[in-house]
This record gives C-alpha cells, sequence and structure tokens, in this order.
C-alpha cells in the first residue's frame, strides 16, 4: 500500500526523484541525500512497512531479499574489498526519522564501532 504522506513511498513510486541505484519488483536501492560516508545507499521495500518493529512473519521473504540486494548494491559499488555496514534504525531513539523501513548501506571510508 502507498502511503501519499510517506516520503519513501512517494520515492518507490517515481512521484519524488531519487538518486536511484537499482529497482525491481521488490524494492528500490537510492544514494541517501544527507550521506554519512563516500558511499551511503538506502535499499527500501516498495510496500509501506513502518519499520524493523512492524515486519511480520508474512515479511520475512521482502526482508531476506532487501539484506541480499543491500550486500549486491555494497559489491557493485566497490565495497566489497574493504567492508561496509548495514544498519536499520528502528524507533526514534534509535535514529529513525523516515517511517519507512529501509537498511542504510555505508562504506568508503573506515567506521568506527560502537556508533553513538
Ligand atoms: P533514518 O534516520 O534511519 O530514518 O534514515 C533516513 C535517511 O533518509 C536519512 O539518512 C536521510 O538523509 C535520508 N533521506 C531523507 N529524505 C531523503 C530523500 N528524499 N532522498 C534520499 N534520502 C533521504
Amino acid at each position: 500500500m502507498v502511503e501519499q504522506d510517506c516520503i519513501f513511498c512517494r520515492i518507490a513510486s517515481g512521484d519524488i526523484p531519487a538518486g536511484r541505484v537499482y529497482e525491481d519488483d521488490q524494492c528500490i536501492a537510492f544514494r541517501d541525500t544527507n550521506p554519512q560516508a563516500p558511499v551511503h545507499l538506502l535499499v527500501i521495500p516498495r510496500e509501506h512497512v513502518e519499520s524493523l518493529d512492524d515486519v511480520g512473519l508474512k515479511d520475512e521473504p521482502m526482508l531476506g531479499h532487501l539484506m541480499r540486494i543491500a550486500s549486491r548494491i555494497a559489491n557493485d559499488q566497490g565495497l566489497a574489498e574493504n567492508g561496509y555496514r548495514t544498519v536499520i534504525n528502528t524507533g526514534a531513539s534509535a535514529g529513525q526519522s523516515v517511517f519507512h523501513l529501509h537498511v542504510h548501506v555505508l562504506g568508503g571510508r573506515p567506521l568506527s564501532w560502537p556508533p553513538g
């Protein structure tokens, strides 16, 4: 279902432009407009799911697909040799600001741990 007030639904539908690097029938991947690393991509499901906390049993294949595509685009962007990070922020206190499930893919610089 497309939520008209959800910016990532509107990106997925093509209503709002984005720097797309990949798309298929289940998900799209695009460049983050406020990159936190030389490569910072977001992978989102086409279907509106608010957060990881709202993922149900029926969503398991979609979630697996998002993670596989995250790895594939990281490889396509040349991140695999030095490593990359995948992050899902869940809830406002964890830094989630867009309430449509998304996987961050970050790489191209050393990434410290633990995150803030
Ligand atoms: P989070 O804070 O984990 O919810 O991540 C949301 C991310 O979406 C942030 O890194 C934002 O910079 C990014 N973002 C917000 N609006 C857009 C947009 N229109 N196109 C691309 N990235 C966006």
